[in-house]
């Protein structure tokens, strides 16, 4: 069960969208930044955890993960779109 089955079912979901928040601690900036990155020890090699980062803390996560091996990729973030926010949705 997921936020995403609660869209498919219909629509009527309780919020919005999913918040796209960058994950650095106390930032409340929204996303423009995916980090990919999985640690070896309890993922699997082709598991990839994202972190969402905004243009201010791109760096620092990044820098983190790449401190412990744990980096991957960085790409653009985009919402994907059935999660767009949509308050007057024309399907009603
Ligand atoms: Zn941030």
């Amino acid at each position: 069960m997921s936020f995403f089955d609660a869209l498919a079912r219909g629509g009527a979901a309780p919020q919005a969208a999913p918040e796209a928040i960058c994950s650095r601690k106390g930032c409340r900036a929204g996303a423009t930044w995916s980090i990919l990155w999985n640690n070896p020890r309890i993922h699997p090699p082709e598991r990839r955890k994202i972190w969402l980062a905004c243009d201010e803390h791109r760096g620092w996560l990044q820098d983190y993960l790449q401190q412990r091996a744990f980096w991957k990729d960085t790409v653009p973030f985009t919402v994907p779109a059935d999660a767009t926010p949509s308050p007057s949705d024309p399907e009603g």
